[in-house]
């Protein structure tokens, strides 16, 4: 690992999953009542393992993805750093204002609450922003076209499958206050609400 960069992305790496694996740890003794997770989710969920995780960590730690390096503007991985550090601070507050409703799939908790405040407030799904913003700068940092870019790609396949289903399942759940919800929010960029 020589490049400076290839660390850069490791520390805040670290950080993301340091993140994530402090709400699974609190999210243990919350129970189910609905999981959608059928084949499509599974293989979602497979894909995203090999974007955001074993791709990237296959570039830094061995020389196999190494026909696919290329050079980037200096300019560029700094910027990817802000994007990271960013998604990084947006990862951490929506994970915050969801609380114990989280869930790394398609489900509905016991004691399932609907969450409008905070990150929520403008923004129906700020955890898949963040997730995106943060391939948007893996693919800015790490100088290999796999590596860097596999993140944004699997994300982008998981939104564009996921979101629709997710908005079912929550309107499913949540009836007339989702649908209300939905109308003074945006889906991954927040909605800003003019009082006239
Ligand atoms: N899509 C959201 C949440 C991701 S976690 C985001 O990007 O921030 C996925 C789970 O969160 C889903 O299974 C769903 O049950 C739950 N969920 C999504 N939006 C929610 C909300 N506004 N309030 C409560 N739970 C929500």
């Amino acid at each position: 690992m020589t490049n400076p960069w290839n660390l850069v992305f490791l520390t805040l790496f670290a950080v993301y999953f340091t993140i994530r694996g402090i709400y699974i740890d609190r999210a243990k003794g919350t129970r189910t009542k609905v999981s959608r997770i059928d084949v499509m989710e599974r293989v979602l969920l497979f894909l995203v393992f090999l974007g955001n995780l074993l791709l990237p960590l296959v570039y830094i730690f061995t020389s196999w993805l190494q026909f696919f390096d290329y050079t980037l503007p200096s300019l560029l991985p700094w910027i990817g750093t802000v994007a990271l550090i960013v998604a990084l601070w947006l990862f951490w507050r929506s994970h915050r204002d969801l609380g114990l409703n989280w869930s790394p799939s398609l489900e509905i908790r016991e004691q399932h609450h609907l969450v409008t405040h905070g990150v929520y407030h403008n923004i129906r799904h700020p955890m898949y922003s963040a997730i995106l913003l943060f391939g948007i700068g893996q693919g800015l940092v790490l100088e290999n076209w796999l590596g860097g870019w596999s993140g944004l790609v699997s994300f982008i396949l998981m939104v564009v499958v996921r979101l629709p289903r997710e908005e079912s399942l929550m309107t499913e759940f949540f009836g007339d206050a989702y649908l209300a919800y939905m109308k003074t929010t945006g889906r991954l960029i927040p909605r800003v609400n003019r009082r006239l």
